[in-house]
C-alpha cells in the first residue's frame, strides 16, 4: 500500500471550506507543509498555555482515539485539565452504536453552550463515530461548536483548531482512511495514556464484516491490518517505557493480516492467503517486558484453532476470551449475518477451555434483535448458560440508521418485553458470574494494581489474569503497575476480595509517560 512521505503532513488550505469528501480527503487544494516540533508549532500557532478536556463516549477504540486526540493536543504545546470550567477546548469523542449516544451528545452540546459563552475563546470539538455518521447535522444542530471532524481525521484536531479560531466552524470528515500510517493507525500518533503500565495497540481497523444491526462499518470503514513489524515495533517502544500490558485492538483481530497476505500475493509472492493473528500473539507475546497480552474483540466464525493454540502456547497471552455471541438462536444469528450457529460457538468455547482451563469467558449480547420471538430468546438463555459465561456485556436493540435490521421496522420487539428479557437474562448470567467467582474463594491469584480504592482505606483495586476485578486490602502502599498476589477471600457477580500477599514485581516505568510519540 502506497505511503505519503512521513516528514510530510497534508493539510488543506485555512482558506478553503473544508467539508467532507472521499477517501482521498481532497476535492480540494492541498498543501503540504513540513511537520514541525511541538513547541515551534505552539508558539507558531499562538496558542500556548491554552487547555483542554477530553470526554469519551464509547468503546475502547474511541478511549483510544482519546489518547492520540489527547497527544496530539500536548503536543501542540495544550495543557491537559480535568475540569471543564478550567479548558478552553473541550472535546467531545463520540460513538454511535447505540442510539442513546446521540441523545447524549446533543444534550451534552445543549449545555456546552453556556460554557462556552461564557469565556472569550472557548472552543468545541466533536469527533469520533457519531460525527463521522452526522456529519453536518452536528453543526446544524449546534452551531456553537467549533471544529466537526470524522474518525479518520483524528491526526487533523490540532490544525483543525487552529483553522476554527482563525476562519470558523469547520467539519472535516474522510469518507475513508487516506494511505498514511499516521491516519490509518491511532496507535501511530503522540498520544496521552492515563495509566504507565497498560496500554492499547490499534492492530487493525474498520470491519469488513455485514452484521445487519451494526453502523461500525460503515463509521469505521473497510478493514485494513498494521503491518506486524510495526505493531511489535510499537510493543517494543512501550516495553521500554514500562509498559507491562498491551491490549491489541480490532474490530474483527481474528481476521488481522488477511488483506496484508492477500496484497502480498496479489503483488506475485509466494503466500497463502491467511490470517496472522496466531503469529502476531505469539511476536507480541515474546517482546521482553511485556508480561500481559489482551486483545479484543475476535469473532466467532474466524475464531481457529490456531489462535487458541496461540492463546495457550504464549504465556504472557492472559486466560480470557471476549467472544462476542450476540444471539443464542441460529435463526437469529442468521438474521443478523453472524456467520456461525450456536453449537459453533459452543464448540470452540470447549475447544478453548481443554486448551487453557482457567478462561474467562465474556461476551456481548443483543436483546431485542427485530423478530426475535420467545423460542429464540429462551435460546439465547440456554446457550449462555451452557457457555456459562464470566460476564456479558448485555445490549438492547438500537436500530441505526443505514443499517439492515434498522428497515425491520415491522418485527420490532416492544419494548416491555425487552425490558423482561434483559432482567431474565441478567439473572442467568449473574448466576454463572457468581458462581465461577465463588469458586475462586481460597486461590492465590496473580494481581496487577490499578490503585488505591478511593472509598475504602488501605484498600485497593487490581486486575487478575482473567481480567476480573480485585479489591483487597494490603498494609504497605502499592504503586499502579505493581504485580502481586492475591489471595481470595469472596466472589460476588461482579468483583473478587482478597486479601494482598506478595508483590512480584514493581513497577518497571522510569518516567510517567504524558508523550509517546511513535518513532516516524
Ligand atoms: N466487532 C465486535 C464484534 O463483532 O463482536 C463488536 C463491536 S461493537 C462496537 C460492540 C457491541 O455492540 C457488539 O458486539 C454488539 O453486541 C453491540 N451492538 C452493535 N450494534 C448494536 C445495535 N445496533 N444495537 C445494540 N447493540 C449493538
Ligand atoms: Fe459490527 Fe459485526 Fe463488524 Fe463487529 S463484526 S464491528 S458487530 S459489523
Amino acid at each position: 500500500m502506497p505511503k505519503m512521505k512521513p516528514s510530510l503532513r497534508l493539510t488543506k488550505s485555512p482558506s478553503i471550506s473544508t467539508k467532507a469528501t472521499s477517501a482521498q480527503p481532497h476535492s480540494a487544494t492541498l498543501v503540504a507543509r513540513p511537520r514541525v516540533s511541538a513547541k515551534e508549532s505552539s508558539v507558531a500557532s499562538g496558542i500556548v498555555s491554552r487547555s483542554y478536556v477530553v470526554r469519551t463516549f464509547g468503546c475502547q477504540m474511541n478511549e483510544h482515539d482519546s489518547e492520540r486526540i489527547a497527544g496530539l493536543l500536548d503536543a501542540e504545546g495544550l495543557e491537559a485539565v480535568s475540569e471543564e470550567s478550567d479548558a478552553d477546548v473541550i472535546v467531545l469523542n463520540t460513538c454511535c452504536i447505540r442510539e442513546n449516544a446521540d441523545n447524549k451528545l446533543y444534550g451534552t452540546l445543549g449545555h456546552l453552550k453556556t460554557w462556552k459563552d461564557s469565556r472569550e475563546g472557548r472552543q468545541i470539538v466533536v469527533a469520533g463515530c457519531l460525527s463521522q455518521k452526522d456529519k453536518d447535522v452536528v453543526q446544524s444542530r449546534a452551531k456553537w461548536v467549533d471544529v466537526v471532524l470524522g474518525t479518520h481525521n483524528v491526526h487533523r484536531t490540532a490544525e483543525l483548531l487552529e483553522h476554527a479560531r482563525t476562519v470558523g466552524p469547520v467539519t472535516e470528515i474522510y469518507d475513508e482512511a487516506v494511505q498514511d500510517d499516521h491516519v490509518l493507525f491511532p496507535s501511530a500518533l503522540p498520544a496521552r495514556r492515563e495509566t504507565t503500565y497498560n496500554a492499547w495497540v490499534t492492530i487493525q481497523i474498520g470491519c469488513d464484516n455485514t452484521c445487519a444491526y451494526c453502523i461500525v462499518p460503515s463509521v469505521r470503514g473497510k478493514e485494513i491490518s498494521r503491518s506486524s513489524d510495526d505493531i511489535v515495533d510499537e510493543v517494543r517502544r512501550l516495553a521500554s517505557l514500562g509498559v507491562t500490558e498491551v491490549t491489541l485492538l480490532g474490530q474483527n483481530v481474528n481476521s488481522y493480516g488477511r488483506d496484508l497476505t492477500l496484497a502480498e500475493r496479489q503483488a506475485g509472492g509466494d503466500v497463502r492467503v491467511r490470517p496472522l493473528f496466531a503469529d502476531l500473539l505469539r511476536s507480541v507475546g515474546s517482546v521482553p517486558g511485556i508480561r500481559r497480552v489482551r486483545y479484543t474483540s475476535p469473532h466467532p466464525k474466524d475464531m481457529k484453532s490456531d489462535v487458541i493454540a496461540a492463546m495457550a502456547e504464549t504465556p504472557t497471552v492472559c486466560e480470557h476470551l471476549h467472544y462476542p455471541l450476540q444471539a443464542g438462536s441460529d435463526r437469529v444469528l442468521a438474521l443478523m449475518h453472524r456467520g456461525y450457529t450456536a453449537q459453533k460457538y459452543l464448540d470452540r468455547l470447549a475447544e478453548a477451555r481443554r486448551a487453557m482451563p482457567d478462561i474467562a469467558i465474556t461476551t456481548d449480547i443483543i436483546v431485542g434483535f427485530p423478530g426475535e420471538t420467545e423460542e429464540d430468546f429462551v435460546r439465547t438463555l440456554e446457550v449462555s448458560a451452557e457457555a456459562d459465561f464470566d460476564s456479558t456485556y448485555t445490549f438492547i436493540f438500537s436500530p441505526r440508521d443505514g443499517t439492515e435490521a434498522a428497515t425491520m421496522t415491522e418485527h420490532f420487539v416492544e419494548p416491555s418485553v425487552i425490558a423482561d428479557r434483559f432482567d431474565r437474562l441478567r439473572v442467568v448470567v449473574e448466576r454463572s458470574a457468581l458462581l465461577r467467582h465463588e469458586a475462586r474463594v481460597g486461590r492465590t491469584e496473580e494481581i496487577v494494581v490499578e490503585g488505591p480504592n478511593r472509598k475504602r482505606e488501605g484498600h485497593f483495586t487490581g486486575r487478575t489474569r482473567q481480567n476480573k476485578l480485585v479489591h483487597f486490602a494490603s498494609h504497605e502502599p502499592l504503586r499502579p503497575g505493581t504485580y502481586g498476589t492475591v489471595e481470595i477471600t469472596r466472589g460476588a457477580p461482579h468483583f473478587l476480595e482478597g486479601i494482598f500477599r506478595e508483590v512480584l514485581a514493581e513497577p518497571s516505568h522510569r518516567v510517567r509517560i504524558p508523550v509517546a510519540v511513535a518513532g516516524h
